[in-house]
C-alpha cells in the first residue's frame, strides 16, 4: 500500500494523525504530511490508514494497492 496526501485539499483537522499517528505527522503549518519512512505503508499499520482515509473530512487522503 502506498499512500498520500493532496496537499490542496488538506484542511488540517489531524484526524488522520489520530488514526495513523505513526503515518501521518502535521508540519509546521498545520497540515498534514505522510512520514516518509512509511510512504509504503507495513502491513501492521494499514488498518489505521484505511480508517485515516475514510475519517478525513476533505477526502484528501489517497490510497494506491
Ligand atoms: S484528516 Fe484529512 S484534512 Fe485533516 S489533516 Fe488529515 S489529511 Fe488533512
Amino acid at each position: 500500500m502506498k499512500v498520500c496526501i493532496k496537499e490542496d485539499r488538506c484542511q488540517g483537522h489531524a484526524r488522520c494523525v489520530y488514526f495513523a499517528p505513526d503515518v501521518f505527522e502535521i508540519d509546521d503549518e498545520g497540515y498534514s504530511s505522510v512520514n516518509v519512512d512509511h510512504e509504503d505503508v507495513p502491513a501492521e499499520l494499514q488498518a489505521g490508514v484505511r480508517k485515516a482515509a475514510a475519517n478525513c473530512p476533505e477526502l484528501a487522503i489517497e490510497i494506491s494497492e
